[in-house]
């Protein structure tokens, strides 16, 4: 059950030295896309000096879509069987015990890849997991993928601008609606490949949506990541970038995490440093961290 109280955030105070921020967005090897386990995973944030690691497996459903599944112990399993989640809890929950010594938060989240009627499909099993952390991302419009070049070029030559701003903060509303999630993961995705495609005008697709989605967000309580993968990428600003950033904050959004979305150790914190800057610039105290899906204020230690 998601708790929407405000009144549920606790202050975390960190020890001075230790890297202030908590790399919420990784996927270790349960991913098809990704590669390296989670202790892996875990290494390579105590030697980044992060304080904490979610891991935050793929759990796509659309039927539209042959990647349904996960991978546990080398083997491909469909997602919709949802024994895996047994061991993927087990896994992360042992690596927590063991790392915690050395100074690391190990988090248990999952990304559901958010479409209509994804809720209705996840697995009995979802649902007796005791995550930290839910966050629910829209990759798909009209079923396909706005991560991926070819799908995305496909829809943008169906849409004009606006209609896939219409499109996109229209699923992304409904997620916030559906009061299931905690966290919306890389808010401004379509600009990955939409910059090109659209000219500038995409920087302010977001500015007619935003009110409408800012008081759901406040209402069920849902917060939004600086993912900083798109750094990676070669783009200029994070998703969502800053202007929006600085935006979501006047709107009164305060729940705010830093995530890699690492598909590999070598990924595991990178640009947090860069991020942290960026959010105290639009006007965030500290990033949150994710505790049994509440959020966690990371105090401002420097
Ligand atoms: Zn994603
Ligand atoms: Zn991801």
């Amino acid at each position: 059950m998601k708790h929407i109280s405000s009144l549920d955030r606790v202050v975390c105070f960190g020890r001075p030295g230790n890297h202030p921020v908590i790399d919420l967005h990784v996927h270790p090897d349960y991913s098809i896309d990704a590669k390296g386990s989670v202790e892996d995973f875990c290494l390579k944030a105590v030697e980044m000096g992060l304080r904490g690691i979610c891991f935050t497996t793929h759990l796509d459903t659309d039927p539209d879509y042959d990647d349904a599944y996960v991978v546990v112990n080398g083997k491909r399993l469909s997602v919709f069987d949802g024994r895996w989640l047994e061991n993927y809890e087990s896994e992360v929950r042992t690596a927590g015990d063991s790392f915690r010594d050395r100074g690391l938060q190990v988090r248990l989240g999952v990304e559901v890849d958010y479409y209509p009627g994804a809720l209705e499909v996840l697995p009995d099993q979802f649902h007796e997991t005791e995550f930290d952390l839910v966050m629910g991302s829209v990759h798909l419009v009209d079923h396909m993928q706005m991560s991926t070049e070819k799908d995305a070029l496909t829809t943008f030559r169906k849409l004009s601008l606006e209609e896939l701003g219409e499109r996109y903060y229209g699923l992304l509303t409904q997620c916030v609606e559906t009061g299931f999630f905690d966290l919306l993961g890389h808010l401004d995705i379509y600009r990955r490949y939409g910059e090109r495609f659209y000219g500038n005008e995409i920087h302010s697709l977001w500015s007619s949506h935003l009110k409408g989605l800012t008081a759901k967000m406040k209402a069920h309580a849902v917060g939004f990541e600086v993912n900083t993968s798109s750094w990676r990428k070669g783009m200029q600003e994070p998703m969502p970038e800053s202007s929006l950033i600085r935006a979501l904050r006047k709107s009164g959004i305060t729940t705010v995490t830093v995530g890699s979305d690492a598909h590999n150790p070598a990924d595991v914190g990178a640009d947090v440093d860069r991020a942290l800057d960026l959010i105290r610039n639009c006007g965030f105290d500290a990033p949150f961290d994710f505790l049994k899906r509440r959020p966690v204020m990371m105090a401002d230690i420097t």
